[in-house]
């Protein structure tokens, strides 16, 4: 027979998050805006692009939950019933929950999966059409996993056999050992 025993519960303020995204957002933003200023076929301002924005804006945050759920499926087999999608209205923020534990190796590649993918992707189509939108839109493409990034950095110590499951309530994780009685 097996039991879990808690080892930590791993948690991120929501005010820190904030404010730290929110400073990494901006930073992001100018920095992308920078590099489409400073390439040769830097694309003007057009009246279409504030709309392209809002457009691709708006299908990112469902894209990054979704590939959260791929990445439950793919790296720790969770079969779709225990995964859920959700919106924190408060924060008009979509969220995938992951209802069973998984182990700190599956964590870890399916918090990051949003960062290869959207991230890449997103410079990638600034680098090919450098625009003032599509800068902001990879600065946000990126900044919105800070908190991803930041749930495997406070993570990184714990052995990668280890059970990780969401918190239910807050913004976090508890981080579980599995003991054969
Ligand atoms: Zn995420």
């Amino acid at each position: 027979m097996q039991a879990q025993s808690k080892l930590a519960e791993v948690r991120v303020s929501k005010l820190a998050a904030n404010i730290v995204g929110t400073l990494l957002t901006i930073l992001s933003c100018v920095i992308a805006v920078f590099v489409a200023h400073l390439l040769p076929h830097y694309m003007r301002f057009a009246d279409w692009h504030g709309i392209a924005f809002l457009v691709s804006f708006l299908v990112l945050l469902p894209v990054h939950e979704v590939l959260h759920a791929a990445g439950l499926r793919i790296f720790a087999g969770v079969p779709l019933r225990h995964i859920k999608f959700g919106v924190m209205w408060r924060a008009l923020m979509p969220y995938c929950h992951c209802t069973v534990p998984i182990s700190v190796h599956a964590y870890r590649r399916m918090a990051l999966l949003p960062l290869w993918i959207t991230g890449s992707l997103s410079v990638a189509a600034l680098l090919a059409f450098p625009a003032d939108w599509l800068g902001v839109f990879a600065g946000f493409a990126v900044a919105a996993c800070v908190g991803d990034v930041w749930m495997v950095i406070k993570l990184r110590s714990f052995a990668d056999t280890l059970l990780v499951q969401d918190s239910p309530s807050e913004i976090g994780c508890d981080v579980f050992s599995t003991i054969t009685l």
